[in-house]
């Protein structure tokens, strides 16, 4: 039986192409060795849909992201675009691309492969087998409330002003994507688990937060394990002892920080993958952490394994083609097993590999996959 998916593959600017060019492998030697198919729709987004387009993403890109069930996207930005008009800047591509997507909840998975442990700043003992998933509300709280702005008040003074602003059916629908997440991560012999983060001590917002995921796992998700903590305690915890959390749910900007601090417990930029998501059965938008590494473009040294780690992402939250995201991951770690590295992931008694190697090493694992089990 053939499973045929559409998707859009926005590689961008910077890396961008470069580490695209290595999910495509993936995708050619995924249609060659198993059922799935792929209708694939390239575009440009950011500065090289600004060059081609006039804008950063234009009405019929977006078109077809919507029309897929998934976009894979590299990276956006680059100094070329830094004189552009704000509305105009590569960056205004990837927000307009979520916002009229409507990807409300952002995941972010922070996972310790062995072969790594040591690019971690935490004792291996700390890290060692962590895979925690950080799902952080993306569209609402205190970077979109009104009012803001900065005011005048005429005596030489001025004030800042953002307000922390949610409402029940934004909490509700970043908890069930987080309730139904640790569902799927749950086992027979363990319970998903959700820790809830909020400062409900001292916010409104917060008390809000709380009493509505408490109400959502009574009516729909008694069946996981729901606890709630401060997002300062959660900040703390992430350091001293991070296996103690299965998926974190926070509001926009908690969720910014601690998911970047989760970020920084796998020691590499290189190697973390995120999920944008909306309502189910829409598509979701599936990108690396880091951004277009124009340092580096065009010299074979980017790591694009963030990426082919965000598809895996793809084809198990957007296609439900769970195990051939795991057979990608599998892969992924042995390849690092193997001492395959690219610089930014350079160890001693490792061989440095081009982003091109990187890739073909990634299908050499696949291959042995398919040879075992057949
Ligand atoms: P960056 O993530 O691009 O780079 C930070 C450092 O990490 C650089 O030294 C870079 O070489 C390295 N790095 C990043 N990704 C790597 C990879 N895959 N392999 C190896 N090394 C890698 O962040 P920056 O330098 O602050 O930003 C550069 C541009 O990217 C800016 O225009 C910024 O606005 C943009 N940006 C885009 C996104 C996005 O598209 N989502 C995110 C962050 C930054």
């Amino acid at each position: 039986m053939s499973n045929h998916h559409t998707l859009t593959i926005l590689p961008g600017d910077g890396i961008g192409p470069e580490i695209m060019a290595e999910v495509r492998k993936v995708i050619t030697w995924l249609e060659s060795n198993t059922a799935l198919s792929f209708t694939l729709h390239e575009d440009d987004i950011g500065g090289a849909a600004y060059d081609r387009y006039g804008v950063p993403l234009s009405d019929e890109t977006l078109e077809k992201c919507k029309a897929s069930e998934a976009v894979i996207m590299g990276s956006v930005g680059g100094p070329q675009w830094d004189n552009v008009d704000y509305d105009k800047r590569p960056e205004a591509g990837l927000l307009k691309l979520r916002k009229e997507m409507e990807l409300f909840a952002n995941l972010r998975p922070a996972l310790v492969f062995d072969a790594l442990i040591d690019a971690s700043t935490l004792k291996p003992e700390i890290v060692k087998g962590l895979d925690i998933l950080i799902v952080r509300e993306l569209t609402g709280g205190v970077y979109f409330g009104q009012p803001r702005g900065i005011e005048d008040l005429g005596n030489g003074q001025r004030r800042g002003v953002n307000t922390q602003v949610y409402e029940t059916y934004e909490i509700e629908r970043v908890g069930r994507v987080a309730f139904d997440l640790a569902r799927k991560r749950g086992t027979k012999d363990k319970k998903g688990h959700v820790m809830s983060c909020e400062k409900a001590n001292v916010m409104e917002s917060g008390k809000l937060w709380r009493e509505d995921m408490t109400a959502l796992h009574a009516a729909e998700f008694s069946d996981v394990a729901l606890d709630h903590m401060y997002a300062d305690n959660c900040a703390m915890q992430l350091l001293r002892n991070p296996s103690q959390f299965d998926v974190i749910v926070t509001d926009n900007l908690f969720g910014d920080l601690l998911s970047d601090a989760a970020a920084m417990l796998t020691g590499s930029l290189g190697m973390l993958p995120s999920a944008s998501l909306g309502e189910t059965g829409k598509p979701g938008v599936y990108e690396p952490v880091h951004g277009s590494a124009p340092d580096i473009a065009g010299q074979g040294k980017a790591n694009p394994l963030a990426t082919v780690l965000s598809f895996a992402m793809a084809l198990r939250y957007s296609l439900n083609e769970d195990e051939t995201a795991t057979m990608i991951e599998n892969a992924v770690q042995n390849v690092l097993e193997q001492g395959i590295r690219t610089p930014d992931i350079m160890a001693v008694d490792c061989t440095e590999v081009t982003t091109d190697s990187m890739g073909n090493a990634l299908i050499g694992a696949m291959e042995k996959t398919i040879k075992r089990a057949a």
